[in-house]
């Protein structure tokens, strides 16, 4: 039976892309999912990997969904094994807390994360303190914090078609989204990632809520060299509605090794003795401002255990 993947789910329908197909010329099948999904209560989403029987009129239907690696809720796809997280240097200003924020809810999705900071364009020769502006020192020293951490950093710049090519690199045969706030240069990126695309970019029409009220629909989009890229933003809201307290550390990746050492199981690295966290914060081997994130999100956390 033929393989393909879900690119598109719309009012029942299903759109498959058939495994291999030539992108250039590629059609995607049109079809309706098999009445034992419903019974089972599985549905079909944008992202799965399919078999489907084609039928007489040139439609299809999707017989079965192959076992998901992943499954996203918003928005809701399928095998995604790469979040590319967006952050401008500046404009809106870079904001290390919402950042983290960010890197704890996909931490906790187990997804893999590139961090990408758009708008290099915008950087300012110079002193840092001279000006309130992001410098090229300064994003320097916290592009080496986060590679420290042992994540994947890459700088762009959509206006003078800079770092494209990396990313693009870096995306080929992953399905991924792209997450971050509004502003910061998703659309813009994707536009110029992707021959054709035309999303619309700028942030005020978007946020004066054109879109807002009516439900837009998911799509991967094929890119040349394989694999996929949503078009639509992921982790808009960012709640810590489902995480535990006892989750958050391991939810900062250079805190999870070092809570291996700690003295007791399960602790919080607040005032435990022995606690291999906080003497790396000491030490300056865990940053300062990743601790100080770890501490507020907690808060966070409990207050809002005591507020339900
Ligand atoms: P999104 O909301 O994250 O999708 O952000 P957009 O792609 O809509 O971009 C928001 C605003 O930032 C628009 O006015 C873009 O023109 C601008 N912008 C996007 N990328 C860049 C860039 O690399 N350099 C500069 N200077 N502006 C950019
Ligand atoms: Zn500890």
């Amino acid at each position: 039976m033929p393989q393909g993947v879900i690119v598109k789910a719309l009012s029942g329908y299903y759109y498959v892309l058939p495994e291999g197909a030539d992108l250039r010329t590629a059609v995607t099948i049109t079809c309706r999912a098999r009445g034992i999904f419903k019974k089972k209560n599985v549905s079909p989403l944008v992202g799965d990997q399919v078999t489907y029987e084609l039928t007489e009129n040139g439609e299809g239907t999707v017989t079965e969904i192959f076992s998901r690696s992943s499954e996203l809720i918003r928005p809701p796809i399928a095998n995604v094994n790469l979040v590319v997280l967006v952050f401008a240097v500046t404009e809106p200003v870079l904001n290390l807390q919402l950042l983290d924020k960010f890197l704890v809810h996909i931490e906790h999705t187990g997804i893999d994360v590139l961090l990408c900071f758009t708008k290099r364009d915008l950087l300012a020769e110079g002193d840092a303190t001279e000006t309130k502006e992001m410098t090229v020192a300064e994003l320097d020293r916290i592009h080496k914090l986060y590679t420290d951490i042992g994540y994947d950093v890459l700088t762009t710049s959509s206006k003078l078609h800079e770092g494209v090519d990396a990313i693009q690199q870096r995306l080929k045969g992953t399905v991924s989204v792209f997450a971050g706030q509004s502003g910061v240069g998703k659309s813009s990126l994707l536009n110029e990632m992707i021959s054709g695309l035309e999303l619309e970019t700028n942030a005020i029409s978007q946020r004066l809520g054109r879109g807002k009220h009516t439900t837009r629909h998911v799509e991967l989009l094929p890119l040349e060299d394989g694999g996929f890229v949503a078009d639509t933003p992921g982790f808009s809201q960012l709640d810590f509605m489902e995480l535990e307290v006892e989750d958050l550390g391991s939810c900062f990746k250079e805190f999870a090794v070092l809570a291996e050492g700690c003295k007791f199981r399960g602790c919080l690295h607040l005032h435990e003795p022995s606690c291999k966290v906080r003497e790396a914060v000491s030490e300056g081997t865990v940053a300062a401002s990743r601790y100080e994130h770890y501490l507020l999100f907690l808060n966070e956390m409990k207050d809002r255990k005591r507020r339900y």
